[in-house]
Parts: structure tokens; C-alpha cells; sequence
């Protein structure tokens, strides 16, 4: 088995996801005792937050990149960064390491394109919905439509994400104005949604919405265990 690499702390919450969901399915494949052999560094993300919030991406990038480094140091075979948002400086990262990167919206897109769907609607903070680097990559490496929600309800989705869930507080009235803007991206022809942040698989259920969903976390963390278990 190789180990995994998880970059996380982004938040903690949906990094103590990423360790059972990736713990579960190596158990659920290999039976008995067996559980994931991974490398786990995670950050402040106080410090995170303070720098994305002033635009800071160049520091944030030096910060992902010791991140990476430090565990390929420690061992790593491959790396897994635990949130769809600092990915923006996924390429800057993969060039500065020796270890394969596993990326979220690469993970997520294979996924998608097995439904033989063409046209989601993604969710996430506002840098995942509004900055190029997810929906433009999905767009050209995976031919994906996205559509992403109004401006004014970017604001509530990437709100809810910061002030409650990265803190692990999950209200019904947040998972229903979820629920409204999922239902405003069928209506304008969305065929799945993208839960393209690692924290909102706490809030939504896949029973109360009749389009798939794609969590990010559940797919990104099953993918690991897939590379960490193939020959
Ligand atoms: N976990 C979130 C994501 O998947 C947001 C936290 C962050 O800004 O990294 O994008």
C-alpha cells in the first residue's frame, strides 16, 4: 500500500472526513484490520482564512508548497490538498514537488463525466465559484458546463461555508437556503451539482435533492485510496 500524503487543516472538520471516508473504503476493500497507511499535516486555518480574505495568494502559495514538501520529506508517495480552494495554486505546487498530486476537480470530473453528464452547477467559496482555476479547468480538460449561482447567493453559500460550517455549526434554515439555490441551478439546466467544498457534504443530503451530487471530499478521498492501493 503507499501512504497517503494529506495536506489538510482546511478545515479540520471535513480533514477528519477525508481520514475516516479514506480509512473506511480501505477497509471496506482489503476486510479484517486493515486501515490507510497516511501522513497527515495540517495547518492554522486561522492564519489560511486572514491571508485568502487579504488576497494574499502569493504567501498562501509558499505556505501549500512547504505544506507539500514536508510531507513528501516525511514519506509521502502521493499528495492530497483537503479543500477545492487551494487548489488555485495546485499547478505552482506540482511543479515544485517530486510526488504525483492527485487533483480534487480531476478526481471530480471523471466522476462526472461517468453519469454522461455535461452541464453542473458548483458550489464553494466564492475564490472556487468565481477564479478560473476550477471551472475553467473542468471546462477544458473535462468539456464541463458550469454554472454557478448569483452573485448575491455566492455571497450566502461562501458566508455559510466560513462562518458555519469550517466551524463544524450546521443550521437547518443554511441547508435550506442550500437547497433553494441547488433547486435555482436545476432550473437553469444544471444535471448535477458540485458540493466543490470539503465542508458542505455536512449540510446536504442526497435524499432531499432529485439531481446528483457530487461531493468533493467522498470522491476526492475515495480517489486516494484507488492510487494508494494500485499496483
Ligand atoms: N474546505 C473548503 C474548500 O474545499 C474551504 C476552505 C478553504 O478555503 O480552503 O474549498
Amino acid at each position: 500500500m503507499k501512504t497517503i500524503g494529506l495536506l489538510g487543516g482546511m478545515s479540520w472538520k471535513s480533514t477528519m472526513e477525508y481520514y475516516r471516508i479514506i480509512n473506511e473504503t480501505v477497509n471496506e476493500q482489503l476486510g479484517g484490520l486493515h486501515s490507510a497507511e497516511i501522513l497527515i499535516y495540517s495547518v492554522d486555518f486561522h492564519d489560511i482564512e486572514r491571508l485568502q480574505s487579504s488576497g494574499d495568494w502569493d504567501r498562501l502559495t509558499e505556505m501549500m508548497i512547504a505544506g507539500a514538501k514536508r510531507l513528501q520529506n516525511a514519506g509521502a508517495d502521493f499528495l492530497v490538498i483537503g479543500t477545492n480552494t487551494m487548489h488555485l495554486m495546485a499547478d505552482d505546487v506540482e511543479r515544485n514537488i517530486s510526488i504525483p498530486l492527485l487533483h480534487i476537480a480531476d478526481a471530480t470530473a471523471e466522476e462526472i463525466k461517468r453519469h454522461n453528464i455535461k452541464r453542473v452547477g458548483l458550489l464553494g467559496t466564492r475564490f472556487t465559484m468565481e477564479k478560473d482555476f476550477y471551472s475553467g479547468r473542468l471546462h477544458k480538460k473535462f468539456g464541463l458546463d458550469v454554472l454557478i449561482p448569483s452573485s448575491e447567493d455566492r455571497e450566502i453559500v461562501d458566508r455559510i461555508i466560513y462562518i458555519e460550517l469550517c466551524q463544524g455549526i450546521v443550521k437547518d434554515a443554511s441547508r435550506q437556503e442550500y437547497y433553494r439555490i441547488i433547486n435555482n441551478l436545476t432550473a437553469q439546466g444544471a444535471q448535477g451539482i458540485i458540493l466543490g467544498c470539503t465542508e458542505i457534504g455536512m449540510l446536504v443530503e442526497q435524499a432531499d435533492i432529485d439531481i446528483p451530487l457530487f461531493d468533493t471530499t467522498e470522491i476526492h478521498a475515495r480517489k486516494a485510496v484507488d492510487w494508494a492501493l494500485k499496483k
